[in-house]
């Protein structure tokens, strides 16, 4: 990839969008994935795994905000937290910013991920891979919930790559029979489940699997600049169906206390609670 020439994403066949390369930074085959990484002019550095874009230093907050701040503030009282993949770090210094916050363990199973966003996107993670209370282990999401002991976790996030490749096991009944299992009394589960625009049975396939192992089970959006397509879907499934129907000021406050309130740039207490309002098409692409 030389220097200004466009690099087009790879998601879909016939579609996409492309970014002019400024610098290439990284170029690696690992035994799981293809990571690309270079610096754009538009949306600061870029992550691609296997053609496809993960994080991009412009718009990360978007997502790792709404993937983190949602879980942890609906339970409200989350100290143990598996997060699955998310190598890049930026979902392990969001949970680490709140307070009650006692363990986080970060399973991500390509080592080359996490050792390329420490060295070409530091800011992501930050000093979340110093803190006391965060484990990082290379290793398949699957085989850390299969062990994981019952009621470990509060909240359980999962930052994967899309239902292809490695990542598809961590869309799987099993996988979902085992967090609802590894959960707490009144644990959840976040998972990213695609933009529904262009990938409607990814969210419909997937929310009929966790149903099997949940009782309330739904989605909530982000709108992701560069996941193009529209809004993507945030799938959730917990154990207790109140968990979702927090009002905006009991959030608020839990975000003060948490020391959340005011650090975030997309997520707010009306977002939180907006983003489960789903427009029809994509509350039918859920129904399936
Ligand atoms: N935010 C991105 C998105 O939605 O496109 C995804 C972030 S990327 C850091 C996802 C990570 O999940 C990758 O680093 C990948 O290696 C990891 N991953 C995929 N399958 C996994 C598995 N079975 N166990 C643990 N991590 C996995």
């Amino acid at each position: 990839m030389a220097t200004d020439s466009w690099v087009n994403e790879s998601l879909y066949a016939e579609w996409g969008q492309r970014f002019l390369v400024k610098r290439e930074l990284a170029r690696v085959k690992s035994g799981f994935q293809d990571i690309m990484v270079f610096e754009s002019y538009t949306h600061g550095r870029v992550m691609l795994l296997d053609g496809v874009v993960q994080i991009t230093e412009a718009d990360e907050f978007v997502y790792q905000e709404m993937l983190t701040h949602v879980p942890l503030l609906a339970h409200g009282a989350a100290k143990r937290v598996l997060i699955i993949g998310a190598g890049d770090g930026g979902v392990l210094r969001r949970v680490l910013q709140h307070r009650n916050v006692e363990r986080a363990v970060m399973v991500e199973i390509d080592g080359e991920v996490i050792r390329l966003a420490k060295e070409h996107l530091p800011g992501i993670a930050g000093d979340a891979w110093n803190d006391p209370r965060a484990e990082v282990i290379v290793g398949d999401g699957i085989d850390y919930v299969r062990q994981a002991p019952a009621a470990s976790f509060d909240v359980v996030i999962v930052d994967s790559t899309d239902p292809i490749g490695v990542g598809e096991v961590l869309f799987t009944e099993e996988f979902y029979a085992n967090a609802a299992r590894l959960l707490s009394e009144r644990g959840l589960i976040v998972n990213q489940c695609g933009v529904p625009f262009m990938q409607a049975d990814e969210l419909r396939d997937t929310n009929l699997r966790r149903a099997k192992a949940f009782p309330d089970t739904h989605a909530y959006v982000a709108a992701v600049p560069t996941y193009v397509g529209g809004f993507m879907t945030l799938g959730w499934a917990a154990k207790d169906a109140s968990l979702r129907q927090v009002g905006v000021e009991e959030i608020r406050a839990r975000a003060q206390a948490a020391g959340v309130l005011g650090t975030t740039r997309y997520w707010t207490p009306e977002i939180h609670v907006g983003a489960f309002h789903l427009p029809p098409y994509i509350a039918a692409a859920l129904a399936g």
